[in-house]
């Protein structure tokens, strides 16, 4: 099974492993970047919060095998560039067929999407060892909140079969969305949704 790490320098332990669902904000860097650049938040085995650096390919590609990047490889598997190809291979293949590494369902649309990892805004710990996470739609560019499993997250090609999703609207402002996004979840009911695609 393929599981999404990255990793990050960490204040007092030096290194740190977070998967995705231990990021807690991810923002777009203004600028001319190649590949864009992504500031993250991420919860800390520490305990702590740190802000950390992430290009968008390992953001997005890193997880499924497509970056021969060898601080990755060695941060996941300790296992060789060929073992990175073949989980390319094989979730190239997978995609072809329909089935998407990731997906959420979009709540101003009122139906699922596919996506991927930079398209995360927040993350946030649920009870019941779920996430719940805020995502900017690539389609409508609105964000929606679901509630979903931590494998949903962490685990590509894993996608939950019902998500919760708040009822709500919310600005596409990153500042608002953040405060909307606290109230929503400390008061707010998750309706089901289904999130089979195509
Ligand atoms: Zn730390
Ligand atoms: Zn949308």
């Amino acid at each position: 099974m393929l599981t999404t790490t990255y990793g990050f320098a960490c204040p007092s332990r030096g290194e740190a492993r977070v998967r995705l669902s231990g990021f807690r904000r991810l923002e777009e860097l203004p600028g001319p970047h190649h590949p864009a650049v992504f500031r993250v938040d991420f919860a800390c085995g520490c305990g702590g919060d740190h802000p950390g650096l992430v290009t968008h390919d390992q953001l997005d590609l890193a997880p499924l095998g497509f970056e021969d990047d060898s601080t990755y490889l060695n941060l996941m598997t300790s296992r060789n560039d060929s073992v990175a190809v073949e989980l390319a291979g094989l979730a190239a293949s997978r995609i072809k067929a329909g089935e998407w590494p990731w997906s959420f369902y979009c709540w101003p649309e009122e139906r699922p999407r596919p996506v991927f990892p930079s398209a995360f805004r927040l993350l946030t710990d649920a009870a019941g060892d779920r996430v719940v996470v805020a995502v900017l739609c690539p389609a409508c560019s609105r964000v929606s909140v679901n509630l979903v499993s931590r494998a949903h997250v962490d685990v590509p090609f894993h996608n939950d079969r019902e998500v919760g999703v708040v009822e709500h609207v919310f600005a596409g402002d990153a500042r608002a969305t953040i405060e909307a996004f606290r109230a929503e979840l400390y008061s707010s009911s998750f309706d089901a949704r289904r999130l089979a695609l195509g």
